[in-house]
């Protein structure tokens, strides 16, 4: 398949993907602030934002959430003494960079969990950015995503309208940005106190990483898991890569404190890993039973093209045809 097919495939399953796994979700205000319930027990950081929300949730470690999509992605800013880390900057429906000024001075770099519209949509606003010099990291940083394929973030029902009064809904886009810095699988980011590990988990997506401080036991998982529909229907989704992958961060579990994913709930527990990494061999091995209907038995999502394996803190939605390779 050439590049131009491949990304034309891509940008199909994806708007497939995403259309339908919203349509099939129950009807939610996005506004209703009772409905956020995965920030309980969270310190949170007022700041003057009305579109995202920002917990201390770790040793100088800021969840800054976008709850009023959707998509509830979360990026992180991670403080040392002499730098600051924003790990993953949004969907670009508000200006991120504001929020990380009013949370810290000092110099903020940009790294990303993978190349994907709800994780890169701030790079812009930043100048200093560390990638994975993949084919797929680079296409994206240059081309960044039109608004036909990111126009779902802004249906009327997918969001919070109100929060964001002035947003251009038929403008929408994500804009490309430029890398600063390539780096590879083991990479230590250095921030005066505090180092970062580079893990490259390729499977979610080709450039998709986690990120390790080892000295106080954190790991971002980025959306290689997170504790609801974990994605893997792309085109650049490699199913054998993730099974490797998750292997790799389960072997950390042990020494862990914390996981950070990228979407929904903020913090999770270490031992998810080994429940994630157990669910995915029962997915793999064909064990585990599909889930074909929702709870008023209607079929779930376009189910001709994709499945949903289901397990009490996670699941997974899966194109059938991957998994026959
Ligand atoms: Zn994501």
């Amino acid at each position: 398949m050439n590049q131009l097919n491949y990304f034309l495939c891509l940008m199909y399953f994806m708007l497939l993907g995403s259309y339908s796994l919203y349509a099939q979700t129950e009807p939610k205000g996005w506004c209703d602030e009772a409905d956020l319930t995965m920030y309980r027990g969270l310190e949170e950081i007022k700041t003057s934002s009305d579109w995202f929300k920002v917990f201390m949730v770790g040793k100088d470690v800021y969840a800054i959430a976008e709850p009023y999509n959707y998509e509830e992605v979360i990026s992180y800013l991670i403080i040392g003494t002499k730098k600051a880390l924003l790990f993953d900057s949004g969907n670009g429906l508000g200006l991120i960079s504001s929020v990380v000024k009013e949370l810290t001075k000092l110099p903020v770099t940009v790294l990303n969990s993978h190349s994907h519209y709800d994780h890169i949509g701030g790079n812009h606003e930043f100048d200093s950015i560390l990638a994975l010099e993949t084919e797929y990291t680079l296409y994206w940083a240059k081309n960044g995503w039109s608004h036909d394929l990111v126009k779902n973030e802004v249906a009327p029902d997918a969001f919070c309208m109100e929060k964001l009064p002035n947003l251009d809904t038929a403008s929408y886009h994500i804009k490309p940005f430029s890398i600063s810095t390539f780096i590879n699988d083991g990479h230590i980011i250095d921030l005066g106190q505090r180092t970062l590990e580079v893990i490259s988990v390729p499977g979610h997506t080709p450039d998709a990483i986690a990120l390790l401080d080892r000295a106080h036991g954190y790991l971002w998982t980025g959306d290689t898991f997170y504790e609801a529909t974990i994605w893997l229907f792309f085109d650049g989704t490699d199913l054998k890569a993730y099974k490797k992958s998750i292997k790799k961060l389960a072997d950390l579990s042990a020494s862990l404190k914390k996981l950070f994913p990228a979407h929904n709930t903020p913090v999770s527990e270490p031992i998810r890993l080994l429940e994630l990494v157990d669910a995915f061999d029962q997915v793999m091995k064909g064990t585990k039973s599909v889930k074909e209907t929702n709870k008023n038995g209607l079929p779930v999502y376009d189910e001709e093209a994709k499945v949903i394996y289901e397990f009490e803190h996670f699941s997974f939605l899966i194109r059938k045809d991957h998994l026959k390779n």
